[in-house]
């Protein structure tokens, strides 16, 4: 029986779900990934992700990662700082430098540096490549009845489909449209990101300050012809504040960075214009309604503090394409309760598991009170002394903690 599966957002999630869906699926069953900004190859948000173990053995077995590589700067190693803006000198409470062997069954990094721009591309190109039905508009409208859903889209063309997959963003109209609910909440801040470049080389380490105002991230990049040295910095203000550091001169930003930073790199500049992103949390309260299941942040939003929201994402794809995939191979209809439950049950725990964690953290760290100071520094000194706690943490920012998709451990769907 062939089946239409279309996806709403071609999203970093929307292209791996496709890629994924369709290298299994073959000829039989067409896979149909809609979004206007296809209509612009080469698109760029100028931004880096950090990609989990798990993401890279995904992108891996997607026959993708090869092409990633050669523009992925390994992490190797991190530090973990508490202390005040101005402090010069901030002791580090936990590090991971010789914990590497830990991070995956493989001994691989734990995570790696990769520019969105060239996630995209190869994406893209490899959906392109097997067949997904690439098709530069949006959808306006889905109805779901017993035998099928209706995709209304934006160009006034109507498709009918087994499965809609909502993977369009953290305020996706398709979840609206499904009436399912959303518990979240603004935290007020926001995350300043950037392209820094420095004099000298970050060797691969990433460093996280937890400074008063909230987390300040410095993520190794691969170094650049151009610019030399360089990192991401996720840098976390009040809103308010992070509108008035942008509406700054130059250098006065640089000054303000710099206090952040701080000059183990040598001399700093921006390689990229700063731009602010507003944080929330938030999570649906489905993953799945009738003939329609959500994906990335469609279905979920964390704060950025863990760097793990896009791999919540690709978690989601391998995971949903796994439940797809083996329904189709029974020739079960795939837009059924039956053929989805699964993703949800596989899926809704986890997520809530790490909204919780990085929601805590964030509310830990994002003060200056002295006591809360005294007890998270003894907090972070006793997880560095114990390995076995440190173990844990390197799995869950590896993407290794949970029972896996078959994708996340590195094989075909
Ligand atoms: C400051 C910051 C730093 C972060 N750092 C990291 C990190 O290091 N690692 C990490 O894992 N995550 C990180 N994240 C999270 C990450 O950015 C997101 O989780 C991820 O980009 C979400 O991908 P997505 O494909 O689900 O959604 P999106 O990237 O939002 O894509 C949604 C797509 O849907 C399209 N669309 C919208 N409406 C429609 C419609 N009606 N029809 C068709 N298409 C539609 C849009 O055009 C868009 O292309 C960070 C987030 C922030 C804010």
């Amino acid at each position: 029986m062939a089946q239409r599966i279309i996806i709403a957002g071609g999203g970093l999630g929307g292209l791996s779900l496709a890629l994924a869906l369709k290298q299994a699926l073959g000829a039989g069953h067409e896979v149909v990934l809609a979004d206007p900004v296809l209509a612009r190859p080469g698109r760029t948000d100028g931004r880096a992700y950090a990609i989990s173990a798990a993401g890279r053995r995904m992108f891996a077995a997607l026959g993708v990662w090869d092409a990633m590589a050669g523009e992925a700067q390994p992490i190797t190693d991190m530090l973990v700082t508490d202390s005040k803006t101005r402090d010069v000198v901030r002791p580090g409470y936990l590090t991971f430098a010789n914990s590497r062997p830990d991070a995956g069954a493989d001994g691989a990094p734990f995570a790696h540096m990769v520019w969105s721009r060239v996630i995209n591309q190869v994406l893209t190109e490899s959906c392109r490549e097997v067949g997904v039905a690439l098709r530069a508009v949006g959808v306006r409208r889905v109805t779901a009845n017993q035998d099928s859903a209706t995709v209304d889209y934006t160009d006034g063309e109507r498709q009918r489909a087994a499965l809609v997959v909502a993977a369009d963003g953290a305020r996706s109209r398709l979840r609206e449209g499904a009436a399912i609910g959303w518990v979240g909440w603004d935290y007020g801040q926001s995350g300043i990101v950037a392209t820094v470049a420095h004099e000298r080389p970050h060797g691969g380490r990433a460093i996280e300050h937890f400074l008063p105002a909230g987390p300040f991230a410095v993520l190794p990049l691969p170094d650049d012809a151009a610019m030399g040295h360089q990192s991401s910095i996720v840098w976390t203000e009040a809103t308010s504040d992070a509108e008035t550091l942008l509406s700054l001169q130059p250098d006065d930003l640089l000054d303000e960075l710099e206090t952040r930073f701080g000059l183990q790199l040598g001399a700093l500049r921006f390689a990229s214009a700063p731009k602010a992103y507003p944080l929330s949390f938030g999570i649906a309260r489905r993953f799945i309604a009738p003939r329609l299941a959500l994906l990335g942040d469609a279905a979920h939003v964390i704060h950025p503090i863990a760097g793990q929201g896009l791999n919540l994402g690709l978690k989601d794809a391998a995971s949903l394409a796994e439940a797809v995939v083996d329904a189709a191979r029974l020739g079960v209809d795939v837009g059924t309760e039956a053929a989805l439950a699964p993703y949800q049950a596989a899926r809704r725990f986890d997520t809530v598991a790490m909204g919780v964690v990085t929601d805590g953290l964030n509310r830990l760290f994002s003060n200056d009170v002295t006591p809360v100071r005294l007890a998270r520094d003894l907090g972070l000194g006793l997880v560095d002394r114990m390995p076995g706690l440190k173990a844990m943490f390197i799995r869950e920012a590896s993407g290794n903690s949970t029972t896996q998709p078959r994708l996340l451990r590195g094989e075909a769907v």
